[in-house]
């Protein structure tokens, strides 16, 4: 992946302070929420991997990490065949199709 894509983001608990909130309206898409007493929630789900809340966290206690997946649709869905690339070439995108259909033609 090149440099300036974010991993998956991971939050240190030791690290994040209990006073603090800066990471929550750093955050564009409201994907970071910390309600009183309670520890930092990430929703990757909304997450666009900008670093805002990399950069406003005073402690470091937010960073990326060099997990590419997030959730594999494997887990919720059945899938036999992957696309590598993100995005994936043009070309791997026809391989991946070539090999789906081989597949359908093969299967009873
Ligand atoms: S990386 Fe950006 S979008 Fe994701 S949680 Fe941090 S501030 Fe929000
Ligand atoms: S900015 Fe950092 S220290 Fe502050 S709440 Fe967010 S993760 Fe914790």
């Amino acid at each position: 992946m090149p440099d300036r894509h974010g991993g998956a983001l991971r939050v240190d608990a030791a690290k994040c302070a209990d006073s603090c909130a800066a990471c929550v309206p750093a955050c564009p898409t409201h994907a970071i929420v910390r309600e009183p007493g309670k520890r930092v929630s990430l929703d990757l789900g909304k997450c666009v991997f900008c670093s805002a809340c990399v950069e406003a966290c005073p402690p470091h206690a937010i960073t990326h990490t060099k997990a590419q997946v997030l959730n594999g649709a494997a887990a919720v869905v059945p899938v036999d065949l992957f696309i590598p690339g993100c995005p994936p070439h043009p070309l791997t995108i026809l391989d991946g199709l070539l090999r789906f259909l081989d597949r359908l033609e093969k299967s009873p």
